[in-house]
């Protein structure tokens, strides 16, 4: 199929590099001239594992970039709009939704074949139907299921994961306001074999994406509220307790063997200093502040938000016990990325963790294995932030080490840490490491 694609983020560029290698045409559209010259020369714009050698096989050829979206419109049978969807302190924010639905109206007007439009960002239930679909005809002059098409299909990669998430979906929501509109997103997904597909309206399709990111927050922060309980009650490591949890009969697949499969779910019944990026936290609360607008008060979901936002405080504390003051020292940080194997920092532990080392007098010494923490200058700090190269120069000639982001590459801090003469205070916010294998371990709910 011809697909075009509205927004070339991270979802929109890895959408666009694994449709072209399904077999579509993909014509990516970004406003952002620098990051289209960048996908047309075949050089990704962010950090995706097997993102490169994929978008390299077909940019110039399967996949195009450009920064006219009206052209792209008109060469294409199906458009997905991509663009970003954030929360703006009240609400979502729908200005590059309703922007991106306006202009391809105008851009159909000038068309005379039947052409799809799909929501693929992250909107609340009722945007598809109400907003992109009344902007389009308005703008187009034409109207929906007759002269076009309205569809809604929710993106559920995770960044780090995003290409084999896509290739290998668990499932495929489609959204569509009629059977016309369904047969084309049906189309787009047909080299797809053994994936469930769920075809609903467009209301129920939003809705399912915001209930999963909603769940992975909620299970997130009950782990985070009963580690801190643990931290209070003494001598219990939640450790120990999310690993027995973790083997019930409906949390684990149990083998004839009497061995566990434990599922992935299992990955958010573990406490850290907190969840981050992109996606969890406006997403949240955006479908709090939706509820609220439509007079549907939402309090474990606020509850939810309000544990995650205090929970890095939690490192703060294990520092407390060791420091009366933070006043000139030094401490390694471990992750500047929300979550490993991505270069994104939106909304990241490590932003408060680092403002507030910052603050206290610290001197912090970064280090990310992708994430360079100086290209954000208003982020991170001033001139007690320090990027190192290496794992080892932010573990060695500090007082403190702190671990923020999951990298498996911090799985070796133990054994570095054991030649050392001085031995750092280690606060493990993921709670990955061996306890007994530091000198000096705190770790959050321990
Ligand atoms: P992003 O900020 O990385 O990318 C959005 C892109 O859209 C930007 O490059 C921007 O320049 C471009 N853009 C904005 N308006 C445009 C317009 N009118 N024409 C052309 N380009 C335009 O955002 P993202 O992280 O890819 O997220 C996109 C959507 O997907 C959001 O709704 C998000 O919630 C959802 N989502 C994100 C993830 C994720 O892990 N990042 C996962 C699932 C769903």
């Amino acid at each position: 199929m011809r697909v075009s694609i509205i927004g070339t983020g991270y979802v929109g560029l890895v959408t666009g590099v694994c449709l072209s290698e399904k077999g579509h045409d993909v014509i990516c559209v970004d406003l952002d001239r620098e990051k289209i010259d960048k996908i047309n020369q075949g050089i990704p714009t962010i950090h995706e594992s097997g993102l490169e050698p994929m978008l390299k096989r077909h940019a110039g050829k399967r996949l195009r970039g450009t920064t006219e979206l009206s052209r792209a419109i008109l060469e294409t049978e199906i458009t997905l709009i991509a663009v970003g969807t954030p929360f703006d302190g009240n609400e979502i924010d729908l200005t590059y939704i309703r922007d991106a639905a306006y202009q391809i109206g105008i851009a159909l007007r000038d068309k005379s074949d039947y052409h799809v439009v799909v929501v693929k960002s992250t909107v609340v239930p009722g945007t598809t139907d109400q907003v992109v679909l009344s902007l389009l005809e308005e703008s187009s002059g034409k109207r929906a299921g007759r002269e076009f098409g309205v569809g809604m299909n929710p993106e559920f990669l995770t960044e780090g994961e995003a290409v084999r998430d896509f290739m290998y979906p668990d499932r495929i929501v489609l959204g569509a306001i009629d059977d016309r509109s369904l047969r084309m997103l049906e189309d787009l997904y047909r080299n797809f074999e053994a994936v469930p597909v769920v075809k609903v309206n467009c209301r129920t399709a939003e809705m399912i994406k915001y209930t999963s990111n909603a769940l992975l927050a909620t299970m997130i922060s009950f782990s985070n509220e009963i580690a801190n309980l643990c931290s209070t009650l003494g001598n219990i490591d939640i450790a120990e307790v999310m690993k027995g949890l973790q083997l019930s009969k409906y949390l684990s697949i149990i083998q004839p063997d009497g061995t566990h499969l434990k599922p992935d779910i299992n990955a958010f019944l573990w406490a850290g200093c907190g969840f981050g990026g992109s996606c969890l936290p406006k997403d949240v609360k955006a479908l709090i502040a939706h509820g609220e607008k439509l007079g549907r008060s939402m309090p474990l979901l606020k509850a939810v938000i309000e544990i995650n936002e205090q929970q890095h405080e939690q490192v703060l504390a294990r520092l407390k016990k060791h420091f009366d003051s933070l006043e000139g020292i030094r401490i390694g940080v471990l992750g500047l990325a929300f979550r490993p194997g991505t270069d994104d920092i939106r909304e990241s532990p490590a932003i408060p963790i680092v403002r507030k080392l910052l603050s206290g007098g610290a001197v912090v010494k970064a280090y990310d294995p992708i994430v360079d923490g100086n290209r954000y200058p208003g982020v991170f700090g001033n001139g007690r932030f320090q990027m190192c190269a290496a794992l080892e120069e932010a573990i060695t000639n500090v007082e403190a080490v702190v671990l923020v982001t999951s990298w498996d590459e911090f799985k070796t801090v133990p054994e570095s840490l054991a030649d050392l003469e001085q031995q750092p205070v280690v606060v493990d916010g993921r709670r990955m490491l061996d306890k007994n294998r530091i000198a000096k371990y705190e770790g959050i709910g321990l």
